[in-house]
């Protein structure tokens, strides 16, 4: 009987211990449609949201990516002379609409 253990030590007990080249294309599928429709759920305020709806502060070096709700910043976007930059912020979890929080 397992209701005495919680999901994530089912879910350790199962999980692999790889390197990052694993996520790969995990990332690439999550990325790969339209990132405006993606929904953002702030770790401040635990608001969600839709890309498309968020707060951007925009200048030549930097997206800055804000809660709609209560202006934390989610991440932010880098400018390089090369590929960008995505630094974290209060963003916790990213998802395609229509999948629910698990
Ligand atoms: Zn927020």
């Amino acid at each position: 009987m397992d209701a005495g253990h919680p999901r994530t030590d089912r879910q350790a007990a199962h999980a692999a211990l790889v390197d990052g080249n694993a996520v790969a294309g995990i990332l690439a599928d999550l990325l790969a449609g339209d990132a405006t429709a993606l929904v953002a759920t702030c770790g401040e305020c635990g608001a969600e949201g839709v890309l498309a709806e968020a707060s951007v502060e925009m200048d030549a070096q930097a997206a800055l990516v804000r809660c709609r709700h209560c202006t934390h910043t989610l991440f932010t976007v880098i400018r390089t002379d090369a590929l960008p930059i995505l630094r974290v912020g209060a963003l916790t979890e990213l998802r395609p609409r229509g999948h629910s929080r698990r």
